[in-house]
């Protein structure tokens, strides 16, 4: 057993800071990279250390296993936490960590080689009798026999890139007319995307909801799981709202999807936190999607359930020590909601939007939490992902929770990038979401850019009141100041809208 007394962290943005958080509550000491574009960062001015690791490009700096290693002997390191992204699911720097005789907070290369490969994590989970969508579960090397297997199983089928990862190398083939071209398709953008263009067939489940669960496992054999997380509100294969605990699972379906968790985790002898994805069915039933392994985006809503903080608990058992509860121990309290608050258009189907936060004030009050790593001034950039932020309610039930969240969406005030906001300020409103009856089509089936036009658009009004505060202050001309007093009636009218909507 070996006491971790330096960490550093292979990230940037709200993760980075996330875990030096954590770290510096336990007496470790933090030391951040960070590229020439993120000199200012937050997470760089958090930490007791920061080490630039090159230009913008993540390919140049964040990417770059060898300087990262380099840093932690220099520096005096003995940790490495990946954070997600980047670096996080690669075997080889997980592997040139350990070698390098720091330890890499997270599971073994092994793990991470297995899982990382969609085909091998469902061969491995076919081994201990989890079940799985429908389909081929081998690379695809003969194309007659593959469009026969997708007769069988029925269209409409998946094509997947077995490297596949952040919604990106899924094509949906509606039926055998189809497959050719589709399959042409898929194995070109597998190759471009990640370098490997070995792709599979999966049923395509036509009311599929995303729920995963959360495990955790030391490297003494334990393993736990710390229950669902619904990740159904996406857009792009792409999760936008999650929350937990889901409102369809029954204490049955619930045991059993933790349980097939747990024993996927067991199957590759996991240690760490993970994540196991399953699509649902209307039915209930559950198969088996993909494994993450590492720290999930979503992860917050799962400790403000549990009251585990999870990070904690990735570097405890990184330094080999033993969980430090057991499944029996942990029990589901109250109910939790996340956004994802992401520099993108959903008017314009959620392009990225590129600028300056010109204004940026977080949410505050009871039952919120935001994790974010921006601040006003800053600049979205164009070379990493656009999440802003992570916006978090917890209530002591769903209903809680919602509330909380709109109050919260209503209070952030963000101007100068368009942002997923509004979005998320209708599905917080919408019967659908409400009723907890609702799957990954929400995006296709109820949303339409008008929908933000008609609908309180409170985003719009902040940056409206941010513009006009900013006026004032400013002394401005005339032009502006007529645009200033149109303001207040459409404040009303806005507000007048919210509560018929409600
Ligand atoms: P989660 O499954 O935790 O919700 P996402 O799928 O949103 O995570 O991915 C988390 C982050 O990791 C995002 O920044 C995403 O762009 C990135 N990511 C995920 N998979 C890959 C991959 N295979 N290659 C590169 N980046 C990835
Ligand atoms: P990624 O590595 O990109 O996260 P996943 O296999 O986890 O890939 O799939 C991402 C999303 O795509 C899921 O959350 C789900 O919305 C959708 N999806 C994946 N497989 C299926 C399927 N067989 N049927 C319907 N939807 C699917
Ligand atoms: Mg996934």
């Amino acid at each position: 057993m070996k006491k971790i007394t330096k960490i550093l962290v292979a990230n940037r943005g709200e993760i980075a800071l996330r875990i030096m958080r954590t770290a510096r509550e336990m007496g470790i000491s933090t030391v951040a990279i960070y590229s020439e574009a993120d000199r200012n960062a937050p997470h760089v001015r958090y930490a007791d250390e920061a080490v630039c690791v090159g230009p913008p490009p993540a390919k140049e700096s964040y990417l770059r296993a060898d300087k990262i290693i380099q840093i932690c002997h220099d520096l005096g390191v003995d940790a490495v936490h990946p954070g997600y992204g980047f670096l996080s699911e690669n075997a080889e720097f997980s592997r040139a960590v350990s070698e390098a005789g720091l330890i890499f907070i997270g599971p073994s290369p092994q793990s991470i080689e297995v899982m990382g490969s969609k085909i091998a994590a469902k061969q491995a989970a076919r081994r201990m009798n989890v079940p799985l969508v429908p389909g081929v579960d081998e690379a695809i090397t003969d194309r007659t026999a593959a469009k026969l297997t997708a007769a069988q199983v029925g269209y409409p089928v998946l094509i997947k890139a077995s490297a596949g990862g952040g919604g990106k190398g899924m094509r949906v083939v509606e039926n055998a007319e189809e497959f050719d071209e589709q399959m042409d398709r898929a194995v070109s953008e597998a190759v471009q995307s990640f370098g490997d263009g070995s792709v599979f067939i999966e049923k395509y489940i036509t009311k599929p909801r995303h729920i995963e669960i959360q495990v955790m496992a030391d490297q003494h054999g334990n393993v736990v799981h710390l229950f669902e997380r619904e990740c159904s509100i996406q857009r792009r294969h792409q999760k936008v709202v999650e929350e937990a605990p889901s409102s369809v699972l029954t204490p049955q379906i619930r045991d059993a999807m933790g349980q097939c968790a747990v024993d996927v985790a067991r199957g590759c002898n996991y240690h760490g936190a993970g994540t196991v994805e399953f699509i649902v069915d209307e039915n209930l039933d559950f198969y088996f999607l993909e494994m993450n392994t590492r720290l999930q985006v979503e992860h917050p809503v799962t400790e403000l359930i549990t009251g585990v903080d999870l990070v904690k608990e990735m570097i405890w058992v990184a330094e080999g020590k033993q969980l430090s509860f057991a499944q029996a121990d942990l029990s589901i309290r109250g109910h939790a909601l996340e956004i994802r608050v992401c520099a993108e258009d959903p008017a314009n189907n959620f392009l990225p939007d590129v600028g300056t936060l010109h204004t940026y004030v977080r949410p505050q009050g009871n039952g919120v939490r935001v994790d974010d790593g921006m601040e006003q001034g800053m600049e979205i950039s164009i070379y990493y992902d656009p999440m802003i932020a992570k916006l978090v309610t917890y209530g002591k039930n769903r209903t809680e929770a919602i509330e909380k969240m709109r109050r919260a969406i209503d209070e952030y005030q963000i101007a100068g990038v368009q942002t997923t906001l509004p979005f998320c300020r209708f599905v917080m409103d919408h019967e659908a979401f409400l009723s907890g009856q609702f799957d990954t089509r929400f995006v296709g089936l109820y949303f339409k850019p008008e929908v933000l036009l008609t609908e309180p658009n409170h985003h719009e009004m902040n940056v409206a009141a941010a513009l006009v505060g900013h006026l004032m202050h400013n002394q401005t001309p005339a032009p502006s100041r007529e645009k200033a007093s149109i303001l207040p009636e459409q404040t009303s009218q806005w507000r007048t809208n919210r509560k018929t909507a409600r």
